[in-house]
């Protein structure tokens, strides 16, 4: 029976255009909703979700060794060729990368390489603060992708926030949530 009913609204749903009415339905909720600036980067900053694809990040084990085996499937995979893997063996007589470059300025944040490391040496993180004025900044490497927090629990949020240029541009991740959302939508 309730195989027959969830076959019929499914029925009734495609002949009545349902999910078409819901999607028009939350578009002009949005449209009359309040316009919102959000105070970037002076006092409020958004923390993107977990799945964001951001500034890639190298993961370390617990002894502080890059996971990283320098097999250059990454590099392989890249679709923009943007990764230079050189491999050497350390002292422990494990293969690591002695070169790991990355070229942000072509990356287009595709997720590949996260997806094809068979060691689970590198993913792609929250941080999206990463523009520059000069393409040379946005060749990284092995020290700074090591130093690039990871992903985070949470995200899909907008946290306070403070703008510093005493060393370079940083928009530092302030004290306090909160649920921005609200201005949009009225909650309460
Ligand atoms: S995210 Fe895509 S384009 Fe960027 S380095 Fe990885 S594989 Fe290449
Ligand atoms: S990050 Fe992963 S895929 Fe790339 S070289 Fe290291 S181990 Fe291989």
């Amino acid at each position: 029976m309730a195989k027959v009913m969830a076959k019929m609204s499914g029925w009734i749903g495609w002949v009545f255009f349902l999910d078409l009415l819901n999607g028009l339905s939350l578009t002009f909720s949005y449209m009359f909703s309040r316009t919102i600036t959000m105070q970037y980067p002076d006092k409020e900053k958004w923390v993107p979700y977990p799945r964001h694809r951001g500034h890639h990040f190298l993961k370390t084990n617990d002894e502080g060794d890059l996971n990283c085996v320098a097999c250059e499937l990454c590099a392989k995979i890249c679709p923009c060729d943007c990764i230079k893997v050189v491999p050497y063996e350390d002292e422990k007589g494990n293969r690591r990368p002695i070169v790991f470059d990355i070229d942000l300025s072509r990356c287009l944040f595709c997720g590949l390489c996260e997806d094809a490391c068979p060691a689970d040496a590198i993913a792609l993180g929250q941080v999206y603060e990463m523009s520059s004025y000069d393409s040379k900044d946005l060749l990284v490497g092995v020290d700074l992708l090591r130093g690039i927090p990871g992903k985070a629990d949470a995200g899909g949020t907008v946290v306070g926030a403070e703008l510093t240029t005493d060393a370079g541009v940083l928009v530092r991740q302030g004290e306090g949530e909160h649920d921005w959302w609200r201005h949009i939508r009225g909650r309460r």
